[in-house]
C-alpha cells in the first residue's frame, strides 16, 4: 500500500515555519487531515487534526498549498489559462484589457470600497446567467448589520445578497467551508479572493474535478497584504472600543471632503459607534505592515495573476481626488472583458482605457515590496538557514537604494512586534503595551529614506520638543 506523506511534508515546511496564510485549501479534500483554526494572534492557520493520520492517496497536499513545495507558481498556472488570448507584463501578469473607472448604475459605488466594480462584476455574472452562485466575503450576520464581525466566505445568489458583501474586509477569512459547500451543491460558481486564495482555488481545481467544473470564474482583488483580526481590534481600541466590546467594523468609509485614499474607519462597540479618519490611527500605514501574515512577505503576486479579472484602487493622481473611489481593472477572461466593454457602451460604467504601465504605476509601492524587495527577505531567511517557500524571485543580497535593506528589516520587525505586543496588550487589558512597543520602531522606520537634511531637521525638532516639554 502507498502511504501519502504529503500532508506531513506540508506540515513540516509551510505550517511549521509560519508560512500558512490560512486560506483553507488543505482542509477542503474529503477526509483531509487538516482543520483551520484561529490562533492566539487572530490569524487563521492550518493544523493537523492528528499527526498520525493517513491522508487519502490521491491528494498531494504540497501541490495544493499556495506556498507548498511542488505547487505550480503563478506564471505556470496563468500561462496555461491565459497565454493564448492575452499579452503579458512582468508586474501585472496576463491581460487583455486594462481600465480605470467606476460603476455608474445602482448603489455599487456607494456601497463599495472603491469604484464598486468588485460587487458589480459578481452581480453581472449572475444577472447575465453566466453563474448560479457567487462566493464572496460578508458579515456572518449579514442582513442585520453588514459590518458586524466576524466576516466570512459565504454563497450568494441574488443582487440583494451579493451587495451585502460590498467593502474590503481587512480581516482574516478562509475558504474551506465555502468550497466544501460548492462540492455539495451542483451549479456554476464565481469566487472572489485575494491573489494567494485564487491561486489556491486553481491548485485545488487541478486535483478536484468537481471544483474544476463548478468554479467557472475567479475574481481577484489587488492585494497589499492580509491582516490578522487584531488589526481591527487595534484600530477600534484606539477609538475607545476595547477588543471584548468590538461588534462591527467598516475599514473604508468614504469622506466626501477628502481624496479617495483619505478614508475613515467606523467601529461599533456595545456602548456606541465611532468614525475616525484612518490616518489618525496608529498602525494604519500599510507600508509598515503591522498585523501582516508572515506569508504575505513571501508572496510575489499583487495583481492576482491567476484570476480572470482583478480589481483594485486606481491610486493615481488623476483619479485619487475623486472621494467616491476609482477602480483599476485588469481583465484576462474574454467574456468578462466584453461585459465591461458592453456596459461602458450602455452608460452603466464609466471606464477609461488605462494602459498596462499606468496599472503598474497605481500599485507602485506594493509591487516594489512584493516583487523586488522579496529577494532580500528570502536571502535573509536563507542565511539564517531557515526553510523558505520557492518563489519566482531568487534571493538578493543587495537592494537599491541602500537604506531599503534597513527599511525591510524594520518592516519585518514591525510585523513580528505587532503580533506579539498586541497579544500582550490584550492579556493585560492595556492598549499602551502595544503602542509603546511599536512606536519607537515605527519612528525609526519612518525616518528611513529621508534625506540627510530632513533627518537633521527632524532630529533638531525632536530635541526642541524634548526641551520645551522639560
Ligand atoms: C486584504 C486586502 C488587501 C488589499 N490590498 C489592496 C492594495 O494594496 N491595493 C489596491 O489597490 N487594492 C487592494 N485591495 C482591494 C481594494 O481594497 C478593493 O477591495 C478593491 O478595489 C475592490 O473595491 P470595489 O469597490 O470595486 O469592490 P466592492 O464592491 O467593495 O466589493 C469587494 C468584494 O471583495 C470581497 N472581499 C472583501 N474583503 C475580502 C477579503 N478579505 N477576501 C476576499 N474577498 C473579499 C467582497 O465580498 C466583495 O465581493 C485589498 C483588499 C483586501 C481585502
Amino acid at each position: 500500500m502507498t502511504i501519502n506523506k504529503s500532508h506531513q511534508a506540508l506540515n513540516d515546511t509551510v505550517i511549521a515555519n509560519g508560512y500558512c496564510v490560512g486560506c483553507g485549501a488543505c482542509a477542503v479534500p474529503e477526509d483531509s487531515p487538516f482543520k483551520i483554526v484561529m490562533d492566539d494572534y487572530g490569524q487563521y492557520q492550518s493544523s493537523l487534526k492528528d499527526a498520525n493520520v493517513f491522508a487519502s492517496t490521491h491528494i498531494d497536499y504540497e501541490k495544493l498549498c499556495p506556498f507548498g513545495s511542488g505547487a505550480k507558481n503563478e506564471d505556470e498556472i496563468a500561462r496555461q489559462i491565459f497565454s493564448d488570448t492575452c499579452e503579458h507584463n512582468s508586474q501585472v501578469g496576463y491581460y487583455n484589457g486594462v481600465f480605470a473607472g467606476h460603476v455608474d448604475e445602482g448603489e455599487f459605488r456607494k456601497r463599495g470600497s472603491s469604484g464598486g466594480m468588485g460587487t458589480w462584476v459578481l452581480n453581472e455574472l449572475l444577472s447575465k446567467g453566466l453563474v448560479d452562485y457567487v462566493v464572496h466575503v460578508k458579515s456572518e450576520s449579514a442582513g442585520q448589520d453588514l459590518n458586524s464581525i466576524p466576516f466570512k466566505y459565504q454563497v450568494s445568489e441574488t443582487l440583494e445578497e451579493t451587495q451585502q458583501g460590498g467593502k474590503s474586509r481587512y480581516y482574516p477569512i478562509e475558504l474551506s467551508e465555502a468550497l466544501q459547500a460548492i462540492r455539495n451543491n451542483p451549479g456554476r460558481y464565481a469566487v472572489v479572493g485575494l491573489p494567494c486564495f485564487i491561486k489556491s482555488v486553481r491548485l485545488l481545481q487541478a486535483q478536484d474535478s468537481i471544483l474544476a467544473e463548478r468554479i467557472q470564474y475567479c475574481v481577484g482583488l489587488v492585494c497589499g497584504h492580509l491582516k490578522s483580526a487584531h488589526y481591527a481590534e487595534s484600530l477600534a481600541w484606539q477609538m475607545g472600543i476595547p477588543p471584548q466590546e468590538l461588534e462591527g467594523i467598516d475599514f473604508r468609509i468614504k469622506d466626501a471632503s477628502q481624496p479617495a485614499n483619505r478614508y475613515s474607519t467606523y467601529a461599533k462597540g456595545s456602548s456606541g459607534e465611532k468614525v475616525v479618519p484612518t490616518n489618525q490611527l496608529f498602525g494604519a500605514d500599510w507600508g509598515a505592515g503591522a498585523f501582516k501574515y508572515k506569508a504575505c512577505d513571501f508572496c510575489d503576486d499583487v495583481f492576482a495573476e491567476t484570476a480572470d479579472v482583478v480589481l483594485g484602487d486606481a491610486w493615481l493622481p488623476e483619479y485619487v481626488q475623486d472621494s467616491y473611489g476609482t477602480n483599476v481593472v485588469v481583465t484576462r477572461n474574454q467574456q468578462i472583458r466584453q461585459l465591461i466593454v458592453n456596459a461602458r457602451t450602455e452608460g452603466r460604467l464609466e471606464m477609461d482605457d488605462l494602459g498596462v504601465e499606468k496599472a503598474v504605476q497605481s500599485q507602485d509601492a506594493g509591487l516594489r515590496h512584493r516583487k523586488v524587495s522579496i529577494g532580500y527577505r528570502i536571502y535573509r531567511e536563507q542565511i539564517a538557514k531557515a526553510w523558505v517557500p520557492a518563489k519566482r524571485t531568487g534571493p538578493a543580497k543587495t537592494l537599491s537604494p541602500r537604506y531599503e535593506k534597513k527599511r525591510q528589516r524594520l518592516r519585518t520587525e514591525l510585523r513580528a512586534l505587532s503580533h506579539e505586543s498586541f497579544l500582550k496588550a490584550k492579556t493585560r487589558g492595556e492598549l499602551s503595551v502595544y503602542l509603546s512597543t511599536m512606536k519607537p520602531v515605527y519612528s525609526r522606520y519612518s525616518r528611513q529614506g529621508r534625506s540627510f537634511v530632513r533627518r537633521v531637521l527632524s532630529f533638531v525638532k525632536r530635541r526642541l520638543k524634548a526641551v520645551v516639554k522639560f
